[in-house]
């Protein structure tokens, strides 16, 4: 994945899965280091998850809004 600052390449500092659906990827610029956090779930997962509205659901959007805790 490319830095959302300069577009140069990263590298992924860190990576864990999170509520048994989700993959949480934390990012650093090998250009100018900056961070960032992505979340990876499958459509599939993301469309049941949030029609249902269920824990992991919750979950992941606790995580998309405060994605500093993880
Ligand atoms: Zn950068």
């Amino acid at each position: 994945m490319n830095c959302l600052e300069c577009n140069a390449p990263t590298r992924v500092v860190d990576s864990r899965k999170k509520g048994g659906v989700a993959v949480v990827r934390r990012h650093g610029c090998r250009s100018c280091g900056y961070r960032f956090t992505t979340v990876e779930v499958s459509l599939y997962d993301f469309e049941r998850l949030f029609k249902k509205k269920d824990m992991v659901s919750r979950e992941i959007v606790e995580l998309i809004e405060n994605p500093e805790l993880f």
